[in-house]
């Protein structure tokens, strides 16, 4: 039974739809899937699953829509964008009780809603700088560049941020003129249900904006290798990354754009500012409970200020209010499902294994009811085992010495993963040194992730993807460059 899959607004059980051509609709067939609470393991609803005929209903709304949404003037495109980020900022507490109950993040670290509907304000007023090139470099010539739309966009997220990768993929996509069809995580769809409501009220033409709910197969497969769609957006795993980019490959060659996970190292030198550091990198991977990309869960600290490092650090990390999401003093919420659980805890066995176990290393399931697992703290694991390779996306952190900075920079790119670094020192050249040195998209100096610039490019090297995402950025990716070369008469 749905035990607390309610809106706060007016009590009733939320009953998640799909957005297919404008309209509210449940799966063709009937399909269905539970989401369960993962604090509690309580049915919190039961999802709509997308098939392959609801999937190519949607893609083929968007393409009808697709002429006269692209030739519409972008103001007009940019209006229901604009009413949009007014009802997701509305509706906020809403959507953060709705991701609560899906995929366990604490309502009081839910600060999605803001960021989405800065990304539907911000980039509904973004098409001037949708711009191509003229020059008359080729004597008798003008030649210019137009950059155009793809048409139909597919938008494929995970669960662990969905109300931000939705609108930061689906502003830009929406306001370059292409149509979309967003296809939201198994894990976390009610939040993205509920704004499939609030698109409704937007006012977007019907066939514009299309919203999935579903697993990766067959949903996600069937937009992968779609013939008509031209261009997909995609955020989540690396080994998913992989299935699209063969997919999109074998069909009709669409544009991938990929943004996968991470391993990310932190480096802190013994000059460094080490409380600062030791709460920082705590932080980092105490995030969403480890679930996310760019968290650095290998640590790598000078062996000379190692051992009072370890102590700041394991004081930071453990200080975590675990317990229910819904509770504003929750700071450290579930692993989202039991697959995410048991995948954890099997690492922190093998971990277990091949370093030394400092702090944590507990799953919480039989005590609390729910997947929690401890902060958990390994030392002296060995560069080549499992867990300092492979993305654990749990509160589980590696942490080494080092005694060189060459000797570091070498341990630290040794990843296939290269989505973010971040280097602790007071010296300006050492910290310069590095961020050349090391291999990912992004390296913070003297701070870690999920810090962010705001306008700054993000992206992986590597096997953490390909493609910037931005809100200077993102527009790139869905428009086209079309060259126009003019002769004229002398
Ligand atoms: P996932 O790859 O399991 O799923 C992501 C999405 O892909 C889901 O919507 C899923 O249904 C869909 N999918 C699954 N199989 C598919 C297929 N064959 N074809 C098309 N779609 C398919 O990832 P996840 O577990 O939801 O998310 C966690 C991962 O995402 C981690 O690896 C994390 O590092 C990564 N991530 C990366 C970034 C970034 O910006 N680089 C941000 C957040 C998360």
């Amino acid at each position: 039974m749905a035990s607390n899959g309610k809106t706060p607004s007016n009590g009733a059980p939320f009953q998640p739809r799909m957005l297919i051509n404008g309209q509210l609709v449940e799966a063709s067939d009937g399909g269905k899937f539970p989401v369960h609470n993962p604090a509690t393991r309580e049915i919190s609803a039961q999802v709509p699953e997308a098939s392959i005929d609801d999937t190519n209903a949607a893609v083929a709304a968007a393409k009808a829509a697709f002429p006269a949404w692209s030739a519409l003037d972008p103001t007009r495109r940019g209006a229901p964008m604009k009413k949009l980020a007014a009802l997701i900022r509305q509706h906020n507490a809403e959507l953060a009780r709705l991701e609560a109950i899906s995929m366990g993040m604490p309502v009081s670290k839910f600060h999605y809603g803001a960021t989405a509907a800065f990304n539907f304000d911000h980039f509904a007023e973004a098409w001037p700088s949708i711009q191509g090139q003229a020059s008359v470099n080729t004597p008798g010539h003008v030649t210019m560049t137009l950059r155009q739309p793809y048409g139909v966009v597919a938008l494929i997220i995970p669960w662990n941020a969905p109300v931000h990768f939705f609108a930061s993929k689906a502003a830009p996509a929406l306001i370059t003129g292409n149509t979309v069809v967003v296809k939201s995580s198994e894990k976390a769809p009610l939040a993205i249900a509920r704004i499939a409501e609030l698109v409704v009220e937007a006012g977007f033409p019907p066939g514009v904006f299309n919203i999935l709910s579903g697993h990766g197969l067959p949903s996600g497969q069937t937009l992968a290798r779609h013939m008509d769609v031209r261009a997909l957006s995609f955020t989540g795993s690396s080994r998913t990354g992989k299935l699209i980019q063969e997919d999109a490959a074998r069909t009709n060659l669409k544009k991938v754009i990929l943004e996968l996970g991470g391993k990310s190292p932190a480096i802190v030198f013994a000059d460094a500012d080490l409380a600062k550091a030791a709460r920082l990198t705590a932080a980092s991977v105490q995030a969403n409970s480890g679930q996310v990309c760019m968290a650095n869960t290998r640590v790598y600290v000078h062996s000379s200020v190692a051992d009072e490092f370890l102590r700041l650090f394991k004081e930071s990390f453990a200080a975590v209010r675990d317990g229910d999401p819904l509770a504003p003093e929750t700071t450290h919420g579930p692993q989202a499902d039991e697959v995410q659980y048991r995948n954890v805890m099997a690492y922190i066995e093998q971990g277990s294994q091949s370093g030394k176990l400092v702090l944590g290393g507990t799953g919480k399931l039989d005590g609390m009811g729910g997947y929690f697992v401890e902060p958990t703290v390994f030392v002296d694991t060995p560069e080549d085992a499992r867990i300092m390779k492979e993305e654990v996306f749990g509160p589980v952190v590696n942490i080494n010495t080092f005694e060189e900075e060459a000797e570091v920079v070498a341990k630290a790119n040794d990843t296939e993963f290269g989505l973010y670094s971040a280097v602790f020192t007071r010296d300006i050249s050492r910290a310069l040194r590095v961020a050349k040195a090391i291999e990912s998209g992004y390296v913070a100096i003297n701070c870690s992730s999920p810090l962010t610039g705001r306008d700054l490019p993000f992206g992986g090297y590597k096997g953490s993807g390909q493609g910037r995402e931005g809100v200077l950025y993102t527009m790139n990716n869905f428009l086209e460059t079309k060259s126009v070369i003019i002769q004229l008469d002398s």
